[in-house]
């Protein structure tokens, strides 16, 4: 993985077939999400220029392009927005936006993913629609991010055990 600001991201090495257009629509929408999480201390943008073409299904769900944003972390507990281009198969690109939580279950998961949406690219959706409705997603929870329980809340989710 490469790490830095959405200008330093090779779009057209990532994603060979965007047209100029396309690229202006990607850093229009990064640009959203940057100006949402200004002022917190999230990582950059990262990227595998090794994932450009499909790396096979073995890895899941192969990351291409990326940004997690930790809105929350101390104490055991977390919370945290993220925005990806994955594959799902060969040929077949996706955005997803994804809200991840610790887990405070009996059993221990972990995490959790308990707000995730999926936009696969394809003949109806174009990549830059695709990213452009993550980062709407993406930038109304950095907004109005709330904390971890009640996104564990909304999931049915056992709360933040106290004491
Ligand atoms: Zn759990």
């Amino acid at each position: 993985m490469m790490r830095g600001a959405f200008d330093d991201v090779p779009l057209t090495e990532l994603f060979p077939l965007l047209t100029p257009a396309d690229v202006d629509s990607l850093h229009q929408a990064a640009g959203t999400v940057d100006t949402a999480r200004a002022g917190r201390a999230t990582a950059d943008w990262e990227w595998a220029p090794e994932h450009a073409a499909f790396p096979g299904a073995r890895l899941g769900a192969p990351t291409v392009l990326g940004l997690d944003v930790i809105e929350h972390a101390e104490g055991g507990d977390q919370l945290e927005f993220l925005l990806r281009v994955v594959w799902t198969a060969p040929g077949r690109l996706a955005v997803d936006a994804v809200v991840n939580v610790a887990c405070w279950c009996e059993t221990d998961h972990a995490t959790h993913d308990v707000d995730a949406l999926r936009l696969v690219v394809g003949e109806e959706t174009s990549l830059p629609e695709a990213f452009r409705a993550g980062a709407e997603l993406l930038t109304g929870w950095l907004a109005d991010p709330h904390d971890a329980d009640h996104w564990r809340a909304k999931a049915g989710l056992p709360s933040r055990r106290t004491g």
